[in-house]
């Protein structure tokens, strides 16, 4: 579904991804773990092209995304329908402040996909109902509890009906009593096998929902393994030393 051939990206001199491998198939769920600084943001960001990399490529179910032959408006139609099979949700929500949850939800399906306002608010009253938020519709992202915005932008990310969701420390700005409503949420997403990548520093939750863990340190993936035998048994000392500090 996502694939990585020797991602490499940098920020001036700093090599930040130094030739990523990475396959996630369909229906599938890999965590992404590692230090601060370790291009765990970069990474995601370059799969849904916020960041153009400067070697190896992506694939989107078969289709590149990076397409260094593609120039102007041919590649902004590239990407933007590249990024329409892709949702992404944040650290921090970016919620639209002057539109209803209802609204934040449906924007996107109406500007991107034209769909009818009937459609929308059904697709829109759906969703806000599939992250327990049924009842906040017409409410605006102001009067939400950091949970609540989170699982709006939960929504809004899933209205495009991507076929793969990119999740950024997606609880790490949250209280510690509002992350469980938002994990609730991931985890029934992963039960519907929705294909995920979820960055976060969450080992436990990372250990119950993925299929594939990875360890991310300096910019290379270090370990990668089951979630079973990379949290219980890491084979290597950077991956230890880490856990040892996290878990
Ligand atoms: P964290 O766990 O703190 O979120 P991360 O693993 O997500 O860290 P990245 O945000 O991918 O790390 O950053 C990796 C490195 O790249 C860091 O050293 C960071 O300072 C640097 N970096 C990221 N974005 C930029 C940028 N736009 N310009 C320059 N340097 C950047
Ligand atoms: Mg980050």
């Amino acid at each position: 579904m996502v694939e990585l051939k020797g991602v490499k990206k940098r920020f001036g001199d700093l090599e930040v991804l130094k030739g990523i491998d990475l396959k996630v198939e369909r229906g599938k769920i890999i965590s992404i773990i590692g230090p601060s600084g370790s291009g765990k943001s970069t990474l995601l960001r370059s799969i849904n092209y916020l960041e153009v990399i400067d070697a190896g490529s992506i694939l989107l179910d078969g289709v590149q995304v990076n397409r260094p032959d593609l120039k102007g408006l041919a590649f902004e139609r590239h990407i933007n329908h590249i990024r329409q099979n892709m949702g992404m949700v944040f650290q921090h929500f970016n919620l639209f402040p002057h539109l209803s949850t209802l609204d934040n939800v449906t924007l996107a399906p109406r500007k991107l996909k034209g769909m009818d306002a009937r459609s929308a608010r059904e697709l829109g009253m759906e969703l806000l109902d599939r992250v327990g938020l049924a009842d906040k519709a017409s409410a605006y992202p102001s009067s939400l509890s950091g949970g609540q915005k989170q699982r709006v932008a939960i929504a809004r990310a899933l209205a495009m009906r991507p076929k793969v969701m990119l999740f950024d420390e997606a609880t790490s700005a949250l209280d510690p009593e509002l992350v469980e409503e938002v994990n609730q949420v991931m985890k029934r997403l992963a039960e519907e096998h929705m294909t995920m990548l979820i960055v976060t520093h969450e080992m436990a939750f990372a250990r119950d929902v993925s299929d594939w863990a990875m360890f991310m340190d300096g910019g290379v993936v270090v370990e990668e393994n089951t979630p079973e035998r990379l949290f219980a048994h890491p084979d290597q000392e950077r991956t230890r030393n880490f856990l040892r500090k996290h878990l």
